[in-house]
């Protein structure tokens, strides 16, 4: 088995990496940052969202595993003083792995170049200069005319992340589906939109038919891009899906809860 670790730059994570390779040169698996089967994160889940950035050209051959050195992560299972127990499951692995939707984004230019984007959590769009006005269609029809500050649209693992703070709802990782947000809508008697997040199933789309004069900031998870001349943006759910390597189960609702409500001792466990 090949394993890759890739950790953030504090001093903390850093030594969970040498203790992690110290363990791992006692099994039968090597360090191969180049082609692993197994990518391990150490940090939190910005250093997840590195990491399947760093991979994306391997999704279907490699599976990840998080080590979280802070609070409990959405996409690290793993505490800092477990690296023993996490070994042990590597070096027993039967290959079991549990897998999550990403989000396809595909932009086209007004020159008609077209470039391609896979985001774990989400992708944003907004007016850099002034209020974002854009045609929104599902499947291929006109649902409404946005205008505000953005839009942004999710994963359901994203759904936790940026899509939370703008009044998103959360939503289970099983439901393989795209979240629609509102980023500060214009809403009058003049400017109308529905106002309330929308869930896409997997066989639909969104589209945003964008003025090609603005200038935009596009982001794909932690990264961001100044657009421009942009003509149309397409999401879907890709084709392609990340793996975790599992070894264990930690129950989605226990995690939203330690994250946002309460420490999980607390109340009863949820099954
Ligand atoms: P960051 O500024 O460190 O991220 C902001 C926070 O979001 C961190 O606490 C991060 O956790 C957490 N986070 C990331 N993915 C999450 C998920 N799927 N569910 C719940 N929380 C999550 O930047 P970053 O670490 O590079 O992460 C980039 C992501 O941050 C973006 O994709 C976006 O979703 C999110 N973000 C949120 C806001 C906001 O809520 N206003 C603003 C900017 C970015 P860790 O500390 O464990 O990394
Ligand atoms: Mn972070």
């Amino acid at each position: 088995m090949k394993i890759a670790i890739v950790a953030n730059g504090q001093e903390k994570s850093k030594k969970i990496e040498k203790e992690l390779k110290v363990l791992i040169a006692d099994t039968n698996a090597e360090i191969e940052m180049n082609s692993p089967d197994i990518v391990i994160t150490v940090g939190g889940d910005g250093t997840l969202l590195s990491a399947f950035h760093q991979y994306a050209h391997l999704l279907d051959k490699v599976r990840f595993v998080g080590i979280h050195t802070g609070h409990l992560g959405f996409y690290t299972d793993w505490r800092d003083y477990e690296l023993a127990a996490l070994v042990e499951s590597l070096s027993k692995d039967q290959g079991n792995s549990v897998s999550y939707p990403l989000l396809e984004v595909h932009v086209t230019y007004g020159n008609n170049q077209q470039k391609k984007y896979l985001a774990l959590n989400e992708s944003t769009i907004r007016n850099v200069n002034r209020t974002m006005v854009t045609d929104i269609f599902i499947k291929e029809e006109l649902f409404e005319v946005f205008r505000g500050d953005g839009l942004s649209i999710a994963t359901p693992t994203g759904s936790t992340a940026y899509n939370k703070s703008v009044g998103g709802a959360v939503l289970h990782p099983r439901i393989n589906a795209l979240q629609l947000t509102e980023i500060a809508s214009l809403n009058n008697r003049v400017y109308r939109t529905l106002g309330s997040p929308v869930v896409i199933p997997s066989d639909e789309w969104i589209q945003l038919k964008l003025s090609e004069h603005g200038e935009y900031l596009l982001t794909i998870d932690q990264l961001n891009f100044k657009e421009q001349n942009i003509k149309k943006i397409v999401y879907k759910i890709a084709k392609e899906r990340i793996h975790f390597a599992s070894y264990r189960h930690t129950h989605f609702w226990l995690r939203v809860r330690d994250a946002f409500i309460c420490d999980s001792k607390v109340g009863e466990a949820l099954e």
